[in-house]
């Protein structure tokens, strides 16, 4: 177990730099994720870090010690690909023995191979090819085939895009648990959100080659310290407003986006009157009152009319426009189950936001 840490690294290839002095730590034992849009500069950082690509500046360290100049197989470190690279004439066994006899092989390799095939629950495998297993089986011998060295860090880049979507939710739980029960450091690569908030202790997310914003999954999700964060949690709902009065603990919120709003009063950020904001509603927050008739309107009760409704399985989400505010956009989403008639494409309907929901990104200078 180690800790790693990332100081100010910088690549460029050609003439595009691609990961921008960026620094991070992964404290022994964590699992954490890098989650970003493609072409951020995960991969790249990853590649740092295993050897595989040299930084033009910064440095990596296991422990304190700097790695930089340290050769890829000398530096401990297991990497998993998004392939998993498993060689395909070599069984099972030989896959995961190969990196200890390169190594000169300490303690009695057989009982390793058990002790890991146990560990992913495979046992009775060994003989097996690559092309005669599926695909979650050769992402667990790719797991054991890192971790049978006893690396001191893993790296993971985006090992679960390959399966099917059910499959995937089953892995994510099965490598969070042997990641847990050996207590590995651990770095992982995704751009698929929702792994990123299952798996990790913490997650950062990376935007044009650095990080845009640190923390618990819950943090990320629920308070992004940006419109790039929010966007990329899918919160859609974010508009621009200004405040037009503090009123006690609520403030009034005008835009040229929006009718206007009473939120509460922003209590981590303190704001005045006069204030341009950033802010945002939670889709699953807002109830569509329909018809349209059933509640009267009144504070934080909008008329709006449906311009699509866009079924997800478990939940719906409704695609929704303020007549009086051209090109505005507001998506509500709503358990599939509800026993409320869900409207249709052209119906009127109330909108019914609780001042209590209402999240502030930041203020515009
Ligand atoms: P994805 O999620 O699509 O894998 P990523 O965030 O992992 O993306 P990187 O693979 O790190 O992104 O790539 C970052 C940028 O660097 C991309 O624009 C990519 O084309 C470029 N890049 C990566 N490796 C090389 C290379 N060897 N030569 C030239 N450009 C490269």
């Amino acid at each position: 177990m180690a800790r790693l840490e990332v100081r100010e690294i910088s690549k460029s290839f050609g003439g595009g730099q691609v990961v921008k002095g960026f620094t991070f730590e992964v404290e022994t034992g964590e699992f954490l994720s890098l989650l970003g849009p493609s072409g951020c500069g995960k991969t790249t950082t990853l590649r740092i870090i295993a050897g595989l690509e040299h930084q033009d500046q910064g440095e990596v360290r296991i422990d304190g010690r700097e790695i930089s100049n340290i050769p890829v197989h000398k530096r401990n470190i297991g990497f998993i690909f998004q392939d998993y690279a498993l060689f395909p004439h070599m069984t099972v066994e030989q896959n995961i023995t190969f990196g200890l006899k390169m190594r000169g092989n300490h303690g009695d390799p057989q009982e390793k191979l058990k002790r890991i095939l146990k560990l992913v629950d495979l046992e009775g495998y060994e003989a097996r090819l690559p092309k005669q297993l599926s695909g979650g089986e050769r992402q667990r011998i790719a797991l054991c085939r890192a971790l049978v060295l006893d690396p001191e860090i893993l790296l993971m880049d985006e090992p679960l895009s390959n399966l099917d979507a059910k499959f995937r939710k089953r892995m994510r739980i099965d490598l969070k648990a042997i990641q847990k029960s050996i207590g590995i450091t651990t770095l992982f690569v995704t751009h698929d959100q929702e792994e990123a908030l299952s798996m990790s202790d913490r997650v950062i997310l990376m935007n044009a080659g650095r990080a845009e914003q640190v923390g618990s999954p819950d943090e990320i999700y629920r308070n992004p310290g940006s419109r790039f964060v929010a966007d990329f949690m899918g919160q859609v709902n974010c508009y621009e407003g200004t405040i037009a009065s503090i009123n006690g603990d609520q403030a009034v919120v005008t835009s040229h986006q929006f009718p206007n709003v009473i939120s509460h009063f922003f209590e981590d950020t303190p704001c005045q009157k006069g204030d341009r904001i950033l802010f945002m509603i939670r889709k699953e927050s807002i109830i569509i009152s329909y018809p349209e008739g059933t509640i009267s309107p009144g504070t934080n009760v909008l008329l709006a009319s449906v311009l699509a409704n866009d079924y997800l399985g478990s939940e719906t989400e409704t695609i929704c426009t303020f007549e009086e505010y051209p090109n505005s956009r507001i998506v509500v989403r709503t358990p599939s189950f509800s026993n409320r008639p869900l409207p249709s494409k052209g119906d009127k309907i109330r909108l019914v936001l609780n001042y209590e929901d209402f999240y502030l990104i930041g203020k515009i200078d």
